[in-house]
């Protein structure tokens, strides 16, 4: 009887882990396997064998992993794991404070595509 909400209950239970510390498992292989290493591998499903890294779940069987790989929410994660995190120096360039020398060569021109 933690919470009584139930909205937050549910959400809690659905959250996985986070982009950024996802990015940090996909870098490193420690940091991936400090995380696997905190769950005890006869709590997971199918004992923690079948792991999709970017979506941080563990799956039954070795099939189950292969139809999600294929699956949407999978590669809606794909995609979100590609795209560059939202910096302090990025909300700094969209003031106009900051200079623009530091931003990489690909980012200027974009800028420059925007404007005209
Ligand atoms: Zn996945």
């Amino acid at each position: 009887m933690g919470i009584r909400n139930k909205k937050t209950l549910t959400k809690t239970r659905r959250h996985t882990r986070d982009i950024d510390q996802i990015k940090a498992d996909l870098l490193s292989p420690k940091h991936l396997a400090q995380h696997k290493n905190s769950h005890a591998a006869e709590d997971l499903p199918g004992l923690g064998k079948h792991y999709c890294v970017e979506c941080a779940k563990w799956f039954d069987a070795e099939v189950n992993l292969i139809g999600h790989r294929k699956g949407k929410p999978h590669r809606r994660r794909v995609k979100a794991l590609s795209v560059e995190a939202y910096s302090q120096k990025e909300a700094e360039a969209a003031r106009g404070i900051g200079s623009l020398e530091t931003t990489p060569a690909s980012q200027q021109t974009k800028e420059v595509e925007m404007s005209s």
